[in-house]
């Protein structure tokens, strides 16, 4: 296990501005919380049945079945080597409203990719080899004497392939990244596909397929097929607190409720229909290895109450600012209690780790503080000097990769 540096920040805000900070304030996994006021997620009753009614409906969602057997016509290896997990926030569609000079440029400059640096890392990571995974296909749920187990399924890839997992965090819209120059939400455009609504800097709505990764990255599979092994693209991660998507399901008992509700479900559906799969990313974007078990659980508990019966059951725990608990730790046992099986984290280099009760992964964030600090160990995946967008605030020219 490689544990990062202090230097590597690996949170993102979140959990705050919802939850009543009145400013803004940028994380880091060493210096989060320290002194500062501490959100409060409001503990909300959760029935002592509805963890095992999570477990049940875990094992039974015909959606949780692997696909891991390519088509037959495809002559495949089987894969030995390690596997690339890289995540990315929303990406910044407005860069003039992101890199506007305010209080946050400098987040957006350090956690967020533009449009531009996206596709250009699709084009290097198609051009490298790589090809799209599902996470499900790296790892199976056995029933043994009433306990799950978890064993590690061999990957087998077209000769010469790479495998790489894909994952978003936060691909919830909060208000600041409505106004910081994010899309505003997801919406199914006039061909029922995936598209991205927002309101341009100049005041006009926009439905496009040329903004967001989800849409951008369907296009490029449709063009380069081959990219993806059996039509997989990502994992999303949500939290609940400021609803889902772009979609305020938070407000239950807002009168809107309900129709936020069923405008979300169809993009869902169509989401999981087109190879994403969704993680949790807990429901007020805590810190796991900070918070106190009990404000632990009822963040976990709350998102299985609110966000999973939107989404569908997932064992994929996503951890918020790139924090940790380990096998043994009382969070840790909760999280497997309450059916997670998937844990990701974030390091600087892959990593997976399966056991018998759950794997544990790795995640590069790929982000402008990743183009400014490793460079070279982005290079299998990418060269920083051409893809970084020089309208970043930080934007230098491109010098030797160190
Ligand atoms: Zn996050």
């Amino acid at each position: 296990m490689k544990f990062f540096s202090g230097k590597i920040m690996v949170g993102f805000t979140l959990g705050l501005l919802a939850l009543g900070i009145s400013s803004f304030m940028w994380f880091t996994a060493h210096n989060s919380h320290s002194g500062k006021p501490t959100p409060s997620v409001t503990p909300s009753s959760i029935p002592p049945d509805l963890l095992t009614e999570h477990n049940s409906k875990l094992a039974s969602e015909p959606g949780n079945e692997l696909k891991v057997e390519p088509p037959a016509q495809i002559p495949t290896v089987a894969y030995e080597g390690q596997i690339e997990h890289i995540f990315f926030h929303p990406l910044i569609a407005y860069p003039e409203l992101a890199f506007d000079g305010d209080s946050l440029s400098k987040g957006y400059d350090d956690w967020f990719v533009t449009v531009k640096e996206f596709k250009k890392i699709l084009d290097s990571l198609y051009a490298k080899q790589y090809v799209l995974i599902d996470i499900r296909s790296l790892y199976e749920e056995k029933q043994n004497a009433g306990k799950t187990e978890i064993k590690s399924k061999s990957l087998k890839l077209p000769p010469g392939k790479k495998p790489l997992v894909l994952s978003i965090d936060d691909l919830n819209y909060y208000t600041y990244m409505r106004e910081n120059g994010n899309v505003f939400r997801l919406v199914l455009d006039k061909q029922g596909e995936i598209a991205a609504y927002s309101v341009t800097p100049q005041g006009e709505e926009s439905v496009s397929r040329d903004n967001e990764i989800i849409p951008i990255l369907d296009d490029f599979v449709k063009l380069h097929p081959d990219f993806s092994v059996d039509g997989a693209k990502g994992t999303i991660a949500l939290t609940g607190y400021e609803g889902i998507l772009g979609y305020r399901t938070d407000q239950l008992n807002s009168p809107d409720f309900e129709k936020n509700k069923a405008a979300v479900l169809p993009v869902i559906q169509q989401l999981k229909d087109t190879g994403w799969t969704f993680a949790s990313h807990g429901y007020g974007h805590l810190d796991a290895a900070k918070v106190t078990f009990d404000r632990f659980s009822k963040d976990t508990s709350r998102w299985i109450k609110e966000v999973e019966p939107l989404i569908g059951p997932t064992n994929i725990y996503i951890f918020p600012f790139g924090s940790k608990v380990l096998p043994g730790d009382p969070k840790y046992t909760f999280l497997l209690d309450s059916g997670f099986r998937m844990f990701c984290s974030v390091g600087p280099a892959p990593y997976l780790m399966v056991s018998t009760d759950s794997v544990r992964m790795d995640r590069r964030h790929i982000d402008g503080i990743a183009f400014h600090d490793q460079k070279k160990r982005l290079l299998p995946l990418f060269d920083v000097n051409e893809v970084i967008d020089e309208r970043r605030p930080s934007y230098e020219k491109p010098s030797v990769n160190k």
